[in-house]
């Protein structure tokens, strides 16, 4: 087997090759949700990727670590923690159980664990300790600490951004001066800067702040306050994965500032490679504008669900897309997505069990996922194998059920429903009117099996009869 991936870092498909000498062990860390509101549809593209690469690299016989982060306190969380007049635990609390829930309804495995940065901060002021005595941090007047990108030769490896706006400045810069520093977590601007590690409390923090010396035994010199954004996924990962591990997953979104600071951070701290392989998913489009809390243009899992429509449909509509393409969200697209996800799954309950798994269709859906996670290809694999009439049905279900570890659409889940005879009757009754093209009597018919509580849908197969 041999899965490959585009890599960020290199603007190249590569080959996948574990760090672990045996072969078998891979580090894989996902950045997180920030817990200051419902996930939308656009962040769990990337939680949905994650999950794809985790499933795919088990596919292909790795045994992998996960690790994803919860963002538990940061300008965000702290902000809307006070608006809505709750501690920063209540609040994020919260937040965290609505997202377990729904990454659950995605089938969504979880990590292998999930970090909160509330319960990292030593790691973190470890590691902002080692950077300021290597020199790469300095102190501000204030008591924050910022990293210093012009000592980082290295500094947008990954974003490509430059340090040309920093060297412009006039040499000597005074290091307490405000310039070129960036004290917010996130920011637009596509030039380096030196960004917080640490932020020294103000009022506007209230009652959220750490207060280091205690936590390390008294031997830091960093002050009360908090952590940046960016030092919170570098101290959670290398805890858990080592100081170099394999894959780091993210939206395109993350590229620049957050990883390329997490990369400088770590790489500055430890003196070794961060990660070796960097993927990245494209963003969800409403209109040609990128899905975001701040255009007002999302929508949460928790409408769809309201609508009716079932959470996998949007994880299949997620698959029909390479990850490395935006795609566009409409209503439309998403009931087309479903009505598949309910072929597929009557088509997978009709097969009967005890066949065995085919070779060919294994052999293609594996050289689809191997290639970059071409998920489009193995769904149109899926769609092959079932219209195939030279394969037997019980063979097409292990096959699908075993496509279904990378896939997630929840086939082994599916439990065959029993529909009454009288409503089969029934149906076949109105089957039989469409062929002889009585369409008043087989409307009646379809009303009857509705009334009943159940749907009939006409297939390429013939009517599918379902509960409503
Ligand atoms: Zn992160």
């Amino acid at each position: 087997m041999s899965l490959s991936f585009y890599n960020t870092l290199s603007k190249k498909v590569e080959q996948f090759v574990p760090i672990d000498p045996t072969g078998k062990n891979v580090g894989l860390y996902t950045c997180g949700p920030t817990v200051y509101n419902y996930a939308h549809i656009g962040n769990f593209r990337a939680y949905l990727f994650g999950d794809t690469v985790k499933r795919a690299l088990q596919y292909c016989g790795y045994e992998v670590n996960h690790i994803m982060n919860l963002t538990d306190v940061d300008d965000k969380t702290i902000r809307d923690s006070q608006l809505a007049g709750k501690t920063l635990e209540e609040f994020t609390a919260f937040f965290t159980e609505e997202f377990k829930k729904d990454s659950a309804h995605l089938n969504i495995v979880p990590p292998s664990r999930y970090t909160r940065a509330v319960e990292h901060i030593p790691q973190m002021i470890e590691l902002i300790e080692a950077l300021i005595e290597k020199g790469y941090a300095y102190k501000s007047n204030d008591g924050s600490v910022y990293f210093n990108v012009r000592k980082d030769t290295n500094y947008g490896q990954l974003s490509k951004v430059t340090l040309a706006n920093l060297e412009k400045r006039p040499f000597g810069r005074d290091e307490s001066s405000a310039a070129g520093r960036i004290a917010k977590d996130e920011y637009e601007k596509e030039n380096a800067s030196d960004f917080a590690l640490w932020k020294a409390w103000d009022e506007n923090d209230g009652e959220v702040f750490w207060e280091p010396k205690g936590l390390l035994g008294g031997r830091t010199s960093i002050g009360k306050g908090r952590p940046g954004w960016h030092i919170e996924c570098s101290a959670m990962s290398m805890e858990y994965l080592g100081a170099h591990f394999d894959v780091h997953t993210g939206g395109v979104d993350l590229i620049f500032p957050h990883h390329e600071n997490e990369i400088a951070q770590s790489e500055c701290a430890t003196g070794e490679q961060f990660v070796n392989y960097w993927l990245h998913n494209e963003w969800v489009m409403v209109d040609g504008k990128k899905m975001a809390k701040s255009a007002g243009n999302f929508v949460t899992l928790r409408t769809i669900i309201k609508k009716g429509i079932s959470p996998l449909a949007f994880r299949l509509l997620m698959l029909m897309s390479h990850y490395r393409s935006p795609v566009n969200f409409t209503w439309e697209a998403l009931e087309g997505a479903e009505n598949a996800l309910k072929r597929l799954h009557s088509h997978f309950l009709e097969y009967g069990g005890g066949g065995s798994v085919n070779e060919k269709y294994t052999e293609l859906f594996t050289k689809n996922i191997e290639n970059d996670l071409n998920t489009p290809l193995a769904i149109a694999t899926v769609w092959d194998l079932i219209k195939d009439p030279t394969i037997p049905s019980v063979d097409k279900k292990v096959t699908l059920l075993n496509f279904d570890a990378v896939l997630g659409l929840g086939l082994a889940e599916l439990k065959k429903e029993t529909i009454p005879v009288e409503i089969l009757a029934l149906a076949d009754m109105r089957e039989q009117a469409r062929k002889e093209k009585d369409f008043d009597r087989s409307d009646e018919l379809r009303a009857e099996i509705e009334q009943a509580g159940y749907t009939v849908k006409d297939t390429e197969d013939g009517p599918v009869v379902a509960k409503k």
